[in-house]
């Protein structure tokens, strides 16, 4: 087999981040391949379904060449027209999605409720990953000092101290999004999840890393300065 030929061949391209974190750059991918997993096309003697098509892709990064597998889902479409339907779903299946991380300088409850948010995420739970971003951000505003009872004034007493509106919109946003996962029944998509969880992530990055960043750069001209006089 013509290892070049097939390395080389791609069905479609796109931009996305790698998700091998030995990568993990920002990067084009190739599809590699694609093939009908459901209905077992084996099987499939009618070319009509009104029930669930599922393909699975297999991508490639462009800069560590490694594999990404993903499912792609549509519903109730005819087999002959899945190109032109919109996608239902896409999962990746492998490698196996990593949980989302905060950094060591956020606190570890944060981080805790964090983590296990984004674990419901990859899993598809998008209500109890709602819940846990928005049970996040409540912990958060704790961790700042805030006194009053609901997350909603909790939020507008942080945000009459000064905290950065970048920050507050974040809260709010998960404010949102929480009660309506809990309350309203409402099922938000995964790329509104996925925005949700970045822009935590950034409001965590504002309160407690970039501070902790310019606390450590003190302490390192300190360092010097005091070596340099003690020569
Ligand atoms: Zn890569």
């Amino acid at each position: 087999m013509n290892l070049d030929l097939l390395t080389s061949r791609t069905l479609g391209q796109r931009k996305a981040v790698c998700p091998h974190p030995e990568c993990a750059a920002g990067v084009s991918m190739q599809l590699r391949d694609r093939r009908q997993v459901h209905p077992n096309p084996s099987l499939t003697l009618v070319m009509k379904t009104n029930g669930p098509v599922v393909y699975e892709e297999l991508w490639s990064c462009d800069l560590c060449s490694r594999g990404t597998i993903e499912l792609v889902g549509y519903d109730g479409v005819s087999l002959l027209r899945v190109e032109e339907a919109p996608e239902a779903w896409r999962r990746q299946v492998w490698p196996e999605p990593a949980p989302r991380e905060l950094s060591s300088d956020v606190p570890e409850m944060v981080r805790i409720l964090f983590t296990e948010a984004s674990r419901a995420e990859r899993g598809g739970g998008f209500r109890l990953a709602g819940v846990g971003y928005r049970a996040a951000v409540e912990e958060i505003c704790k961790d700042q000092g805030a006194t009053k009872y609901t997350l909603h004034d909790k939020i507008a007493e942080l945000a009459a101290r000064g905290l950065p509106q970048e920050v507050v919109d974040a809260m709010n946003e998960a404010r949102v999004v929480g009660n309506d996962s809990v309350h309203h029944n409402l099922e938000y998509a995964a790329d509104e999840i996925a925005d949700l969880a970045e822009i935590i992530a950034e409001a965590t990055e504002i309160l407690y890393v970039e501070p902790a960043n310019r606390k450590r750069m003190a302490e390192a001209r300190k360092a010097r300065s005091q070596a340099a006089k003690a020569k």
